[in-house]
């Protein structure tokens, strides 16, 4: 079947969840239909956690977010999450070393003395310092509020008597994680949390 669907409903985007409902990636509505029309995933209806498969989602017939795909025949909701029924892996990969997803993988929690951080009072500590041949890289870095960072100063670990709250690693990320939160949807929450709960 081949579906005349109206552009800009059919770009939106569709939250793909594994097997386990766990969100794994961000895929348009477009593809979110096909994957369910070829029974590869089912629909599922965010209030109620119900799932569908295509017929069963065209005939439940109810929209929450008011977005509906227009065919000539018939109109179907627009999914804003799918479960896929085969697939139970999260992918993963290596996240680029940048600032912003430092304060991710760290939670904007200072790794020294545990408070939740954000804006100015963020920075990045070298937990050996440059100057002693630390590197900046995802080992050697971690975030740290501004009084941590300078109490520590141009020190060790040892020598400053201090301890990490997570050793620093490079973080895996699924696709899914590297969606901005303006482009989330609201209904997206509830199969996202944990991730939410690390950024405050
Ligand atoms: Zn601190």
């Amino acid at each position: 079947m081949r579906l005349a669907f109206s552009k800009p409903v059919l770009d939106h985007p569709s939250l793909v969840l594994n097997r386990s409902w766990v969100a794994i990636h961000v895929t348009t509505v477009r593809r979110a239909l096909c994957l369910v029309y070829s029974d590869a995933a089912l629909v599922v209806e965010t209030e109620h956690l119900q799932t569908f498969d295509f017929d069963g989602w065209c005939d439940w017939n109810r929209s929450t977010t008011g977005r509906w795909v227009q065919t000539p025949g018939f109109r179907v909701a627009a999914p804003e999450v799918i479960q896929l029924q085969c697939y139970n892996k999260v992918p993963a990969y290596d996240a680029p070393f940048t600032r912003r997803n430092l304060f991710e993988r760290d939670a904007f929690t200072c790794q020294y003395c545990g408070k939740h951080v954000g804006g100015e009072r963020m920075s990045i500590d070298h937990v050996t310092p440059r100057s002693k041949g630390g590197k900046t890289n995802w080992q050697n870095c971690v975030l740290a509020c501004v009084r941590c960072n300078s109490a520590k100063g141009d020190r060790t670990l040892r020598e400053a008597g201090l301890r990490l709250l997570n050793e620093p690693r490079p973080p895996r990320w699924t696709p899914y994680l590297n969606i901005k939160h303006s482009e989330q949807l609201e209904s997206w929450a509830k199969f996202t949390a944990s991730h939410r709960a690390a950024k405050g």
